[in-house]
């Protein structure tokens, strides 16, 4: 393995999902729904597999479902995207945030990342022998996430590229409002940076919160690619179809990485993203609702277990402080063991930190799964603790 590698090992999903099989614990692990999107886009990929929509797509994307995601950015945010320039479907968002980070770094260049942060962010800065530099999130006395924008400007210096965010935030659930946005925005102009956002989980949404996409913020589309896909907002995580939008010059630049990566991907999944993406208002409200249900029912098992947690804004993810049930606060162990002691998977934070020591006590669960796998994981872990 190269060096750039070094360190990464197994990806803690596919790590607590094999843990999972293996002990047959409920797995509140690995973000993935257990049940299935709407009919009308699992019809349209039958369909189109049976229509003989079976080889490579073009190298865009399918030219009908760049329409549908230039019309999806304009009916929910306003954006007017160019459907031939300024947007390239990928193999998921994962592919297009990797073909963003290698088509736009040079070695040596820093990229301010938040942080916790997904996993694939510091594996594709490493792979594009970059620099990642933390700015830590941390819950204020309601909960909720925060970054000290002072920290956000020291971490800017002559080396930085890029600021990569995400929001709604996995794993912390957080949704950046507008005014974290725009200090965002105007360090960016300031510093005449480029942002890569990821938005995968745009729909899911609660509580009245609302998803500001950063690229809708004044001077801020010309320096922004937008990230998203349809694995959560369609139930269909295994499809890996995603996208990007952002100004010709850095769609440009992302492409021509991607292009050698996958050149394209799952051309009958690609009509179907079109179908779900068109989908009536109702579809998006129904499936924010049942997630919000699905939030609480996990918030309110795991306080009755005794954990301390927030309630999330958004995502399929909730985090607990585990120093209160296991007074050593070692979330790794607690993951590994949990299985064995309480029949259910969970992830330790410490994986989406650069400094582990700030997730050590912080483990995730996941609430995307049907309510009586949800409350039955919450009876295991009432029982355990
Ligand atoms: N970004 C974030 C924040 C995620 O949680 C995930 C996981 N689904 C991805 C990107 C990857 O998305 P995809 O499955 O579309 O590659
Ligand atoms: N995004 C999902 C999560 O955070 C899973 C992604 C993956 O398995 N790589 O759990």
């Amino acid at each position: 393995m190269t060096h750039k590698l070094a360190g990464f090992g197994t990806t803690i999903f596919a790590e607590m999902s094999a843990l999972a099989l293996e002990t047959g614990a409920i797995n509140l692990g690995q973000g993935f729904p257990d049940t299935d999107g709407p009919s009308e886009v699992l019809d349209a990929a039958i369909a189109a597999i049976r229509g003989g929509v079976n080889q490579y797509s073009p190298g865009l994307g399918d030219p009908d479902l760049r329409r549908a995601i230039a019309e999806h950015q304009q009916r929910w945010y306003g954006l007017t995207v160019d459907p031939e320039t300024e947007i390239v479907v990928t193999a998921g968002a994962t592919e297009a945030l990797a073909g963003a980070l290698l088509g736009m770094l040079d070695a040596g260049d820093e990229v301010v990342v938040f942080e916790p942060m997904y996993d694939s962010y510091r594996a594709g800065i490493a792979l594009a022998g970059a620099t990642p530099v933390p700015v830590l999130l941390s819950p204020a006395e309601s909960g909720r996430y925060e970054f000290d924008a002072d920290a956000l400007r020291a971490a800017v210096t002559d080396r930085t590229k890029m600021i990569l965010l995400n929001t709604p935030h996995n794993p912390t659930g957080k949704v950046f409002d507008r005014d974290e946005l725009q200090i965002i925005a105007d360090l960016a102009i300031e510093r005449d940076l480029i942002v890569v956002t990821d938005e995968v989980y745009e729909h899911l949404v609660f509580d009245g919160s609302t998803h500001v996409p950063l690229a809708t913020l004044p001077g801020m589309f010309e320096r922004t690619l937008t990230i998203s896909s349809g694995g959560k907002t369609f139930h269909t995580t295994g499809w890996k179809i995603g996208w990007m939008s952002g100004p010709p010059n850095l769609v440009t630049a992302a492409k021509t990485a991607k292009q050698f990566l996958t050149y394209v991907n799952g051309a009958p999944f690609q009509p179907a993203m079109a179908t779900g993406l068109r989908l009536p208002d109702d579809h998006f409200e129904r499936l924010r609702l049942e997630l919000q249900t699905a939030r609480d029912h996990l918030v309110d098992g795991l306080e009755r277990a005794g954990f301390v947690t927030h309630r999330p804004e958004a995502t399929y993810f909730v985090t607990v402080d585990i120093r209160a049930n296991r007074p050593d606060g070692d979330g790794a162990n607690f993951c590994r063991e949990l299985p064995h002691t309480a029949g259910v998977v969970a992830v330790p934070s410490e994986a989406f930190y650069i400094n582990a020591e700030h997730g050590r006590h912080l483990v995730r669960f996941a609430c995307c799964k049907r309510l009586d796998v949800i409350d039955a994981a919450a009876q295991q872990l009432a029982t355990a603790f």
